[in-house]
């Protein structure tokens, strides 16, 4: 057999992916799966974002675009981005992504030398560390405290800084914990990195599902910090336009320019079509964002008034996001050997479908999303509740 290279021979798949290909092959031998898994609103693309994508077919925009977005898409984001949070980006500090994945897997591409550390806020996006190590990092992971909510705070971070660190990744609202990082936290994860030569990378791909108060975004401390962090932000899930792939980076002029040449190399533009659609989302109508976050914050509560009465889980209500990061450990043990273990009995027993907490750097927990029909998520906690039923009278 050829062997893989060395760097990728660690590779794990996604196990969100996992999960969704489990759930597929059970779908497939015609047994039911209430799916609890997925990352991504189930909303259709809202109508007039799906008709400008109609239109720039029509109008033949099926051609190479500059490889960073085209300069209208760029203008838009930076002028979105200063209206909402007070900064002064220029277009050229923006970069258009297949997604917002494509800009956070380049930033460490062009940020890492091997050995290079970064500072990771753990429970994270299962993405991170693939994207750290196959750029040749390392990950020092910074674990919240569950009986904090997994709220994030600069102290520890700022503390796991050291020589060789390059960049301090955060990502609030949080996949998988729902956790907001509180303003003033940010704030001083912002002032606390000054004069180091240490990069924030804040992931706000969840900025809009904020249910209790206004979103916060790092890019609203541009003005004394502009030239030290990356502000990453998607199209996926404000606009459930996840397969379009759309998303975008603002930072620094440099960075910025050798993500577009590095970028420039591998996929080129991201899709004209899929970008004229994004113009579209970002300059109609916010009503379609407004009324889905209503709704998931209704969802939340549905979700919440359910869990706490399973006794044998807990969790803590999340500010932001669209899921729940469930405790699982006082019915692990035997069979339960570990949270993996028990995403794949529930799966397989009962047939829904969760992601496990290990992937996400945090052992013990589920990830439960929300963003499912009402009628799905209490049938998918209804039989949690079975299960743990089951568990807890066997024990
Ligand atoms: N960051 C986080 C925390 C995510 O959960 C996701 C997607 O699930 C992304 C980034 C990437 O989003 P996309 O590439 O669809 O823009």
């Amino acid at each position: 057999m050829i062997p893989l290279a060395r760097r990728l021979q660690e590779l794990a798949p996604s196990a969100t992916l996992e999960v969704l290909n489990a759930a597929a092959a059970r779908r497939a031998r015609g047994l039911e799966v209430v799916d609890l898994g997925p990352g991504e609103p189930d909303y259709p693309t809202p109508e007039p974002i799906r008709a400008a994508a109609i239109e720039a077919l029509d109008q033949g925009f099926t051609h190479y675009t500059p490889a960073g977005g085209t300069r209208e898409l760029r203008a838009a984001i930076a002028d979105n981005v200063n209206r909402r949070y007070g900064s002064a980006y220029p277009a050229a500090e923006v970069v258009v992504g297949a997604g917002a994945k494509q800009v956070l897997f380049n930033i460490f591409q062009v940020l890492l030398d091997p050995g290079d550390e970064v500072v990771l806020a753990a429970p994270y996006w299962v993405s991170f560390p693939a994207m750290i190590e196959t750029a040749g990092g390392r990950v020092a992971a910074v674990l919240g405290r569950a009986e904090d909510n997994f709220t994030v705070h600069a102290a520890p971070l700022l503390e796991r800084v050291g020589p060789k660190t390059r960049a301090v990744v955060i990502n609030s609202p949080c996949n998988p914990t729902g956790a907001v990082m509180p303003p003033a936290e940010l704030e001083r994860l912002v002032d606390g990195l000054a004069g180091r030569p240490v990069l924030l990378i804040s992931d706000e791909c969840y900025e809009p599902f904020v249910y209790d108060g206004a979103p916060v975004s790092a890019a609203q401390y541009a003005g004394r910090a502009r030239e030290r962090m990356l502000v990453a932000y998607s199209f996926s899930k404000s606009y459930a336009m996840t397969g379009w792939r759309i998303g975008y980076g603002i930072g620094p002029r440099h960075l910025i320019d050798a993500m577009i040449n590095l970028q420039s190399h591998s996929t080129s533009n991201p899709n004209s079509i899929a970008q004229q659609a994004a113009l579209a989302a970002l300059n109609g109508s916010q009503q379609s964002v407004t009324e889905m976050v209503a709704e998931f914050k209704q969802r939340r509560r549905l979700a919440m008034e359910r869990l706490g009465r399973i006794s044998a889980l807990t969790c803590v209500e999340p500010a932001g996001a669209f899921y729940l990061f469930v405790g699982v450990g006082k019915l692990l043990g035997g069979e339960l050997r570990d949270d993996v273990a028990f995403a794949a009995r529930l799966l397989e027993q009962d047939g829904v479908a969760v992601v496990p907490g290990t992937p996400f750097g945090c052992p013990g927990f589920i990830r439960l999303s929300y963003a499912t029909s009402r009628e799905l998520l209490l049938r998918g906690l209804d039989l949690l509740d079975q299960f743990a039923k089951r568990y807890q009278a066997s024990r």
